[in-house]
């Protein structure tokens, strides 16, 4: 099921453009922060299924603003997947380590962004029919 609202939070216009184009082209609807603050903003307005979250941001890190999230009962539910150029093995080990549902190196791979959106919506969604079950 596509529909799902997606919470973009990227300081490069070039890139927020490419991840808006993608997520829209597969019927996602988008929503768009190019700070973490406004980011942090946005998520408790709008509660949107998922974050694609950019590392690399002026004034607060998307590791900060994800710790943020995480402590707010509003938005801890949130998947959020980390979006970053560093493909260096200890800034991967440190986003992995702080519970990102996923994670994603610039340039982003056309096939790759939706396919991993996809799976965590799905992962989610599974796991909260089967909570109603219970
Ligand atoms: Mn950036």
């Amino acid at each position: 099921m596509a529909g799902e609202l997606i919470l973009i939070v990227e300081d490069n216009e070039k890139n927020m453009k490419l991840l808006r184009d993608l997520l829209q082209f597969h019927r996602y609807q988008t929503i768009e922060a190019m700070t973490a603050e406004e980011g942090l903003r946005l998520a408790r307005l709008k509660v949107p299924n998922l974050v694609l979250m950019d590392i690399q941001l002026p004034g607060m890190d998307g590791i900060t603003a994800f710790m943020h999230l995480r402590r707010d009962p509003l938005t801890q539910h949130i998947p959020v997947i980390a979006v970053t150029a560093s493909a260096r093995t200890e800034d991967r080990q440190k986003i992995i380590e702080a519970g990102f549902e996923g994670y994603l190196t610039k340039p982003i791979k056309v096939k790759e962004l939706p396919q991993q959106v996809r799976r965590i919506l799905d992962g989610k969604a599974s796991a909260s029919r089967n909570r109603d079950t219970v």
